[in-house]
């Protein structure tokens, strides 16, 4: 069994648990939106309406695409639990150990605290 550098088997299992119904969620949400958009569409011919529904469309489409990028996130982290634990848990920024506190609340945190501080920071500086 691997052994993690700073989390216990405990909390490694909580994380990923975590992680796992993440991906259930989003998986069921992406499931049923895809057949209500499906039926909407048959059941919507006039130009106006489809109109709106085009609107409604791309406002889903943006709404999907963070799902399903989430999604990815969920399964590379589910991945480095399972495969490459000793990558989990450390800041892509700095190389520090991202307390467990922040990873079971974002279990897709890849930067610590404070390197996220910064790239926000950075973030809004460009808008
Ligand atoms: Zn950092």
């Amino acid at each position: 069994m691997q052994v993690h550098d700073f989390l216990s088997e405990q909390q490694l299992n909580c994380i990923r648990e975590k992680v796992s119904q993440g991906i259930a969620n989003i998986q069921e949400r992406l499931s049923s939106e895809q057949n209500t958009c499906l039926s909407e569409g048959v059941s919507m011919p006039d130009p106006t309406d489809r109109a709106t529904l085009e609107t409604e469309r791309s406002c889903g489409a943006a709404l999907r695409n963070r799902e399903e990028k989430q999604l990815l996130n969920l399964r590379k982290v589910l991945g480095r639990l399972t495969h490459k634990l000793d990558e989990f848990g450390f800041c892509e920024g700095c190389g520090i150990e991202i307390d467990y506190d922040r990873l079971i609340g974002v279990p897709t945190a890849v930067k610590c605290l404070e390197c996220q501080r910064i790239e926000e920071y950075k973030k809004g500086q460009m808008h």
